[in-house]
């Protein structure tokens, strides 16, 4: 198959060139690994073989031209070809948005990104996959329905008809490799737990049946003490289509007389790396803050919090090796920490815990040249010594902790569309909100500290361009810029530079988790969406903030060097 580039060479070089920033994964030179024991670095290897082989299925899943697409690339010697392969692992797919532009880059004339990826018939819409399951149902085919509407399913055209086909089945080739691999490295590991997780999981891999994922799952989000990371993560947010039918309230109210189940389709994803066991106590110390931050959550008597109902959260620091498949799909951004299993998992509704990994290489990869040329252009002179791109993980771990104190998922999803914005403002909010309290009671932060920490986020807040309901997490920072604003928490002066009442932050921020846990407490859609509405509108200082950043030049797109 042959393929028409969409975007010229000059093009691409001004992707490659000026728009991209490089993360550095570690190397067998790192001090980490060579300190390992054959026998764990041997299950590395072998690790990295499955994660690879995650990674193609990640690609089938994606596009129908992902692995044409790549092969073309690959075989191709041209440099516009070369330049090409560069854009396709950073988007690890033919198409991605950046972030910054509203609509999808794509590498190749006519190739485009589908809701339904390729989880679906590439031609389906919304209506007719709405209708023809409608059509399905009063036929009294609801075990075909419940299989098509599955997390695990590909779904292909039968006839007039759709058929779903278990992910064991459709990647039966790839799974029995990866669960073939983890076997062996579950061979070689010198540590126990890992040992019993790999089996566990490569058994999964294997099995029609949900439960093996739940019981690898738990085993997996158990380990504490480990050095070796391996992750298989299964998320449902590339999948734009399947939620979308419940849009049909004829479709959605007869699914809810049979009890079927919508769930949008997961993306696999592997990360491979080891622990490190500084930056773990320093994360773990946070664990101690929970309780004491559940009490004093606003309306704590409306609901149970998720840390009272399982308690068995583990968190790990981690020099990464390898990431693969849904992470190395960098498409406007690329995560920095990650709490899984999420809540719509059979491990977590039967009580298994959950593991936060946080990312030591993505976290490090900053470009202090252009900071420091923001805060020229941004930031009152007095405040740039509190700018300390260090003080942003104490922002993050706060954020981690915070999506686990709250309301529970049954209020959380009830906001629909609105319910990931919400969840990761929350999420920012209880972090700030209860920074100085922390301090005070744990001794963590000193009052300058405290200053570096506040500073550093609200810079982190001024936004590249105007956000959509996609990007949740810029959705978040917009609400919080304005509520800051309409609270005389900072302002700009006439130079149009940023000042920072310190003083004000905690109240401010306190009274804005309050009116956001009465969003979710609401259960309704509308008040969310009002409220979303209400703080995120685009003034003048905003439109001057992203165009400074513009001026000072974007870099929207992710390259990653792996080097094992
Ligand atoms: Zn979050």
């Amino acid at each position: 198959m042959t393929y028409e580039f969409n975007l010229t060479e000059a093009e691409l070089d001004n992707i490659l060139n000026s728009q991209t920033r490089q993360i550095e994964l570690i190397g067998p030179d790192f001090e980490g690994y060579q300190a390992l024991p054959e026998g764990d670095k041997k299950a590395l290897t072998h690790l990295i073989n499955a994660a690879n082989a995650i990674n193609e299925v990640a690609l089938i899943q994606d596009n129908p031209h992902n692995l044409s697409a790549l092969q073309y690339l690959s075989e191709n010697q041209s440099s516009h070809a070369k330049k090409a392969l560069l854009l396709f692992q950073s988007f690890n797919g033919v198409a991605g948005i950046n972030g910054i532009d509203p609509k999808p880059i794509e590498i190749f004339k006519g190739v485009h990104q589908n809701p339904g990826r390729n989880f679906y018939p590439f031609d389906i819409t919304s209506e007719e996959l709405a209708d023809i399951l409608i059509q399905m149902l009063e036929e009294g085919k609801t075990i075909e329905v419940q299989k098509i509407l599955s997390a695990r399913t590909m779904v292909e055209r039968l006839g007039n008809e759709l058929k779903a086909i278990d992910y064991t089945q459709y990647f039966e080739k790839q799974f029995s490799y990866i669960a073939n691999e983890l076997e062996v490295a579950a061979h070689y590991t010198t540590e126990h737990e890992m040992k019993d997780y790999l089996s566990w999981q490569a058994q999964a891999f294997l099995q029609n049946n949900p439960e093996m994922d739940s019981i690898a799952d738990k085993h997996w989000a158990a380990m504490q003490n480990n050095r070796l990371e391996f992750t298989v993560s299964r998320e449902n947010y590339e999948d734009e289509l399947t939620g979308s039918i419940l849009e049909n309230p004829k479709l959605k109210a007869l699914l809810e007389a049979y009890q079927i189940e919508v769930c949008p389709k997961d993306t696999l994803g592997a990360r491979v790396g080891i622990v490190n066991k500084q930056g773990t106590d320093f994360i773990l110390k946070s664990k101690e803050t929970l309780p004491f931050l559940a009490d004093l959550m606003p309306y704590k008597d409306r609901y149970t919090q998720k840390i009272e109902k399982t308690g068995k959260q583990t968190m790990v620091d981690v020099d990464l090796m390898a990431l693969k498949g849904d992470y190395a799909m960098c498409r406007g951004g690329i995560t920095t920490a990650q709490n899984l299993p999420n809540d719509d998992k059979l491990s977590v509704k039967t009580g298994g815990g959950r593991r936060n990994v946080y990312h030591r290489q993505v976290r490090f990869s900053y470009d202090h040249e252009r900071a420091q040329k923001l805060l020229e252009s941004l930031v009152a002179k007095e405040f740039h010594p509190y700018y300390q791109h260090e003080a942003d993980h104490d922002m993050v771990i706060g954020h981690e902790n915070g999506h686990s104190l709250g309301p529970d998922n049954s209020f959380k999803s009830a906001l629909g569309i609105y319910s990931h914005t919400i969840e990761e403002h929350k999420a920012n909010t209880i972090s700030i909100a209860f920074m100085s309290k922390v301090a005070e009671k744990f001794g963590t932060y000193t009052n300058e500290d405290l200053k570096r920490i506040y500073t550093t986020w609200i810079i982190r807040l001024f936004l590249k361009a105007k956000p959509t309901l996609s990007k949740p997490h810029r959705m978040a920072d917009l609400i919080e810029f304005n509520y800051l604003m309409a609270h005389q928490a900072i302002f700009f002066d006439g130079d149009n530079k940023l000042h920072i009442n310190f003083e004000k932050i905690p109240e401010v921020m306190y009274h804005l988790l309050e009116e956001t846990i009465a969003v979710q407490l609401s259960k309704s859609p509308q008040i969310a969406k009002d409220f979303i509405e209400k703080w995120t509108t685009w003034s003048e200082i905003l439109q001057y903030i992203a165009e400074i950043q513009e001026k000072l030049g974007n870099k929207p797109y992710i390259q990653l060097i792996t080097k094992f």
